[in-house]
């Protein structure tokens, strides 16, 4: 099923992440463990490319494993590493599996190489439209910056360029994680003055470990709230009252936005399907699974 269709529905729909494995003798641990994930009913469940330490090689069969698995499986596809050959075969083997749904990024300028190559794409609005030309009847979705992409010389330059990915043919966006929901609403007033009328999936990360504090202070450049913060400190050397503590702030995170008529909710569950349940739990008379 499209990921279009499911944003569709006025009920509360809350969909989730993994990344694949960097070796094949990794491969069927990584395919159980999206079996765990599925088994828990998210209304989509998304494996990323080339990302948080997975390779872009097993992306498209940890995608089949889910969508095996009774839930719509979303592909992530980055060209900031490929040639365009590499990307067209990919599309096709996406087609030939019957993966209906890409999200199309850039992904990362890898460090210490010449980017862009001659034979390679420089933005992600340029996969957008390869994939539209593929021939493949794909549901495209595309990342978006609420506190601006770090590259981005400002919020409004970047919303310009969010603007010409939902010209070229996105479906619908999901949010880079946020920490204070009033980045999100504010993020979605500007996007609508800019004419950006696709469904804003808001992305949730629930923090669960003191090493992802730390990935998070340099990856992104997020806005962490005082009252996130006073978190961090008091439970980062304790694991396990951390670990309860991150699941709070996500659940309270998505209740807030779903009590201002945000129905549809992304978590950034990377591999954890015991947190991924916890929140589900806490949500079960908000997010009903059928
Ligand atoms: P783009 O949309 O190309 O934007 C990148 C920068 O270029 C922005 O500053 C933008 O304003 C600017 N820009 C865009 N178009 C133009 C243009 N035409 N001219 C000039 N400037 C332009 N990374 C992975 O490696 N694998 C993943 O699976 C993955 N999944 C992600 C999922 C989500 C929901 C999000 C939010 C991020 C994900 N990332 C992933 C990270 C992402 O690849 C990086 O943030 C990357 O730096 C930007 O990708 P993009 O698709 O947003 O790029």
């Amino acid at each position: 099923m499209k990921v279009s269709e499911i944003l569709k529905t006025d009920n509360v729909t809350i969909s989730c992440e993994m990344f694949p494995p960097k070796k094949v003798i990794l491969l069927d641990k990584y395919k159980e463990t999206a079996a765990t994930m599925a088994a828990l009913k998210p209304s989509f469940l998304s494996c990323t490319y080339g990302a948080t330490g997975g390779t872009s090689d097993y992306t498209v069969e940890i995608a089949e494993t889910i969508n095996a698995c009774g839930v719509p499986a979303v592909a992530h596809l980055t060209c900031a590493s490929s040639t365009k050959e590499k990307v067209r075969s990919v599309i096709g083997e996406l087609k030939d599996r019957h993966i209906e749904n890409i999200l199309a990024l850039r992904g990362d300028i890898p460090e210490n190489a010449d980017f862009p190559l001659p034979d390679q794409y420089h933005h992600a609005v340029e996969l957008i439209e390869e994939i539209k030309q593929s021939g493949g009847d794909f549901c495209i979705g595309a990342a978006c910056y609420p506190e601006g992409h770090p590259e981005a010389a400002s919020v409004e330059e970047d919303l310009v360029h969010l603007k010409e990915k939902v010209d070229a043919g996105v479906d619908y966006l999901t949010t880079q994680m946020f920490f204070d929901n009033n980045i999100y609403y504010n993020f979605m007033f500007k996007a609508l003055r800019h004419g950006i009328n696709v469904p804003v999936v808001p992305g949730i990360m629930p923090v669960t470990n003191a090493n992802q504090i730390k990935r998070i202070g340099t990856l992104s450049g997020n806005l962490v709230p005082p009252k996130f913060l006073r978190i961090v400190e008091r439970f980062a050397d304790n694991p396990d009252a951390m670990k309860q503590a991150g699941i709070a702030y996500a659940t309270e995170q998505i209740i807030d936005l779903v009590a201002n008529g945000v129905n549809h909710i992304h978590i950034y569950s990377m591999n954890k399907p015991d947190v991924l349940e916890a929140i589900f739990n806490n949500l079960s008379d908000i997010y009903v699974r059928e």
